[in-house]
C-alpha cells in the first residue's frame, strides 16, 4: 500500500468563516505558509447572517482602541458595489414584545458577494 505524503504547514486554520478567513489572509500576506480547511462545500452557505455589515464608524464606536489598527481599517473599506442600501437604524424585538431601538452606521450586503473581493 502506498504511503501518503505528509505535507507540513506553518499554520492550519480550521473554518473559513469571517474570523478564519481574515486570520488566514493576514498570515498569508505576512508570508506565513497557511492552510485553511472548511467542512462546507460552499463557504458561507447557508448564511448565518442578516447581511448587516458595520461601517468603520460603527466598529470604532462599538470597540475601543481600534482606531490605530490600519490593517483592520483597510478590511472595512468595502467597495460601493457591495452596498445594497444603508442601515441607519435597527429595532430588535424580544419574544416578550419589548423592542429596543439603535442607531447604526452600517449597510446591507449579500454575503455571497464577498467572494468577489480580490485579495490585496
Ligand atoms: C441568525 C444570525 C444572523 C446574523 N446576522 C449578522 C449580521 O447581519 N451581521 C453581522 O455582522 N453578523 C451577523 N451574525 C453574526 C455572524 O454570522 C458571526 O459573527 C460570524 O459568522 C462569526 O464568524 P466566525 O468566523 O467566528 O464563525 P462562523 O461564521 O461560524 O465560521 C466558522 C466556520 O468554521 C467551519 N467549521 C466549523 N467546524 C469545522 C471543522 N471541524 N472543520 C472544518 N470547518 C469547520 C464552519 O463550517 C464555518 O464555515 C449573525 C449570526 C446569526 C446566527
Amino acid at each position: 500500500m502506498a504511503r501518503k505524503e505528509i505535507k507540513h504547514r506553518q499554520v492550519i486554520v480550521i473554518g473559513a468563516g469571517p474570523a478564519g478567513a481574515a486570520c488566514a489572509q493576514r498570515l498569508a500576506e505576512d508570508g506565513v505558509d497557511v492552510l485553511m480547511i472548511e467542512r462546507r462545500s460552499i463557504i458561507g452557505n447557508p448564511a448565518q447572517c442578516g447581511e448587516c455589515i458595520p461601517n468603520w464608524g460603527e466598529v470604532v464606536g462599538t470597540f475601543s482602541n481600534l482606531e490605530e489598527h490600519k490593517w483592520l481599517y483597510d478590511y472595512f473599506q468595502f467597495p460601493e458595489r457591495l452596498k445594497l442600501h444603508n442601515l441607519d437604524n435597527m429595532r430588535v424585538f424580544l419574544p416578550s414584545g419589548k423592542a429596543f431601538h439603535f442607531e447604526l452606521d452600517a449597510f446591507a450586503g449579500h454575503r455571497l458577494h464577498f467572494r468577489w473581493i480580490p485579495l490585496r
